[in-house]
C-alpha cells in the first residue's frame, strides 16, 4: 500500500452516514490527515417549494447525527450554507488539501456541479475523484452480451446477480483508518434549520432520520422480510422497509442492505433484493440516457398530445377525483410524503391514462412531495407506469382503479384510513361509492356530490380515449 500523503476533504452529499461511507473510506485510505464537510446547497434549497419541506428536515437531522458520530471518532464534520460550487473550492483551498473525494452522483445536476466544481479545484491545483458509493453497479460496468447498456430489466438482474460478489459488496471503509480524520482549527457550528430559511416538519409515519434511524428501520424489517412477498402489494399491511428515503440520502449503505437480504436466501429477501436492482437499473438508465429526465425514453410516445385538463390535474391532487382508492392515495402523499409503491402506480396510472395529463406533470408532483424523491427512481417508474419508459408496460395495459382497489384494498381499510367520508361504506360499495343507491348513500352519511365527490370521469370512456391517444403516436 501506498504510504499515506497530505491531507484531503471528503464532501459528502447523499451519503450522510459513517458507516461503510465510499468518499470518507477512500480519502481515510491515501491520507493522513481527512477532513469532511456538507453544504446546505442554496441552489438546491431554493428551489423548494415549502419551507416546511420534510427531507430539508430529514437532512438537517442526520447531519447532526453524522456530527455527532465524526466527533466521536475524532474527527469533526464542516457545515456550511451556500452555492456548493463555490463553497467547496474555497473551504478545499483554505484548509489546504491536495484532494477532494465524494460519492459519485448521476442525476444530470449533480454532474454538471461536479464537473464545474472540479474544473475550480484543478486551477488550484487540487484534484476531485468520484467514488462509487450510492449503487452496486454504476454506469457501464454491466452491460449486456453485446456491449451495451441495458434496457430490459430481467436480463438486467440477472446479469446483476450473476456478477455480484464480495467484492463489490465489501464495506468501503476501515475503521483503523478513522484514526486520521482530522478537526479545522476553528470553532464548528450547526446552523440551526431556522437560519437556513426551513421549519422543522412533521416528519410523521415513523420516519427517524440518521444512520440510527435507517439502522432501525432495517432491523425491523427483517423481522417481516420474510414475508415480503406475499404482503407488498397490500397498502393496509405496511410491508414495505420504508427505507427509500435512508437510500435517498445515503443514511444506510446499498452494500449493507443487499448482504442482509443475500444473507436471508428466502423468497422474501430474493423479492425485495429485486427492489434495490431496480434501483440499481434506473440508475444507470438515466446515467446512459439523461434525456430521458425530461422526455419520453421511447420517442414515439414523445409525440403524445396529452390534452392536460387543469382541473382534472387538480383533481388528482387534492385527492377527490371520486375513485376512493386514488383519492386515499393523494391524501396520503399530502398528508406524509409517502404512498404505497402499488398505489403509486396505481395513481400514476390514473393521471396519464384516465385523466390524460402528461406523466411529467404526475412525475414533477411527486418530486415535490416524495419524501423519497430520487430522480432515477421517480423518472423511471413514471416512465414504466406511462408506458413511456425503456421496459415498461404495455400501453394498452390500463390500470381499473376499481379493481386495483377491489384487490389490494378489498376490506378498504387503506381507504377509509385517508378518505374518512367513507368511514361507514359498507365493504362491497366502497371501492366505487357512486353506484349506491341515494337511499344508502344517505344511511351511511355520505351523498355522493355533495359529502364525497362523484367521479371526475368514466373509466371505460378515458380507457378507449387513452388507447386512442397512444395508436395515434405509434409510427
Ligand atoms: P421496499 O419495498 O422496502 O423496497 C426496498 C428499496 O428498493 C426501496 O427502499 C427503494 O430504495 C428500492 N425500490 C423499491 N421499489 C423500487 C422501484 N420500483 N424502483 C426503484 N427503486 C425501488 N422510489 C424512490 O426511491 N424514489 C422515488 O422518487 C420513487 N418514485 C416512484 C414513482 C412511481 C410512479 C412509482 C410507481 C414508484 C416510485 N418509486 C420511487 C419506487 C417505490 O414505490 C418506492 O421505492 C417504495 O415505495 C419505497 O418504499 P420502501 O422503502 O418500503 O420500499
Amino acid at each position: 500500500m501506498a504510504p499515506r500523503q497530505g491531507s484531503a476533504l471528503a464532501w459528502l452529499r447523499r451519503d450522510l452516514r459513517l458507516d461503510d461511507n465510499a468518499a470518507i473510506g477512500h480519502a481515510l485510505s491515501k491520507h493522513g490527515r481527512v477532513f469532511c464537510a456538507f453544504v446546505f446547497d442554496t441552489q438546491i434549497l431554493d428551489a423548494l417549494e415549502s419551507r416546511a419541506d420534510r427531507r430539508v428536515d430529514f437532512i438537517w437531522r442526520s447531519v447532526r447525527e453524522l456530527r455527532e458520530r465524526l466527533r466521536l471518532a475524532g474527527g469533526e464534520l464542516i457545515v456550511l450554507h451556500g452555492r456548493a460550487r463555490e463553497e467547496v473550492p474555497r473551504l478545499a483551498a483554505d484548509l489546504g488539501v491536495s484532494e477532494v473525494v465524494a460519492a459519485e452522483d448521476y442525476e444530470p445536476a449533480a454532474v454538471a456541479r461536479d464537473h464545474e466544481v472540479g474544473e475550480r479545484l484543478r486551477a488550484n491545483g487540487i484534484g476531485l475523484t468520484l467514488v462509487k458509493d450510492t449503487v452496486v453497479f454504476a454506469k457501464s460496468e454491466l452491460l449486456t452480451q453485446g456491449g451495451r447498456p441495458f434496457t430490459v430489466f430481467t436480463p438486467y438482474k440477472n446479469a446483476w446477480l450473476k456478477l455480484v460478489g464480495e467484492a463489490e459488496l465489501a464495506p468501503r471503509l476501515d475503521e483503523a483508518d478513522l484514526k486520521h480524520l482530522a478537526r479545522p482549527s476553528h470553532e464548528i457550528c450547526l446552523p440551526e434549520l431556522r437560519e437556513l430559511g426551513f421549519e422543522h416538519a412533521d416528519l410523521a409515519s415513523g420516519i427517524q432520520a440518521g444512520e440510527a434511524g435507517a439502522l432501525q428501520a432495517l432491523e425491523d424489517f427483517l423481522a417481516r422480510i420474510d414475508r415480503y412477498q406475499e404482503e407488498r402489494d397490500f397498502p393496509a399491511l405496511g410491508a414495505g422497509s420504508g427505507l427509500a428515503i435512508h437510500n435517498r440520502f445515503g443514511t444506510i449503505s446499498v452494500r449493507r442492505l443487499v448482504r442482509a437480504a443475500r444473507d436471508r436466501r428466502t423468497a422474501g429477501a430474493d423479492c425485495w433484493l429485486a427492489e434495490l436492482i431496480w434501483r440499481d437499473f434506473f440508475f444507470q438508465v438515466l446515467h446512459h440516457h439523461p434525456r430521458a429526465a425530461q422526455e419520453a425514453f421511447r420517442p414515439q410516445f414523445a409525440r403524445i398530445e396529452w390534452p392536460n385538463d387543469a382541473a382534472l390535474f387538480a383533481a388528482w391532487r387534492e385527492g377527490r377525483t371520486g375513485y376512493p382508492i386514488v383519492d386515499a392515495a393523494m391524501r396520503q402523499l399530502n398528508a406524509t410524503g409517502n404512498m404505497h409503491n402499488r398505489l403509486r402506480m396505481v395513481v400514476a396510472s390514473f393521471l396519464v391514462k384516465d385523466l390524460l395529463v402528461d406523466w411529467r406533470w404526475g412525475e414533477r408532483y411527486f418530486a415535490a412531495k416524495l419524501n423519497d424523491f430520487d430522480l432515477a427512481a421517480n423518472n423511471g417508474n413514471w416512465q414504466w407506469a406511462a408506458s413511456t419508459g425503456c421496459d415498461a408496460q404495455p400501453y394498452f395495459r390500463i390500470f381499473n382503479p376499481v379493481s386495483q382497489s377491489e384487490k389490494f384494498d378489498a376490506d378498504g381499510v387503506f381507504i377509509r384510513r385517508y378518505v374518512p367520508e367513507l368511514a361507514n361504506a359498507p365493504v362491497e360499495s366502497i371501492h366505487a361509492p357512486w353506484r349506491l343507491s341515494p337511499v344508502d348513500q344517505a344511511a351511511i352519511g355520505c351523498v355522493i356530490g355533495r359529502d364525497y365527490p362523484a367521479p371526475v370521469v368514466d373509466h371505460a370512456i378515458q380507457r378507449e380515449r387513452a388507447l386512442a391517444l397512444y395508436k395515434k403516436a405509434r409510427p
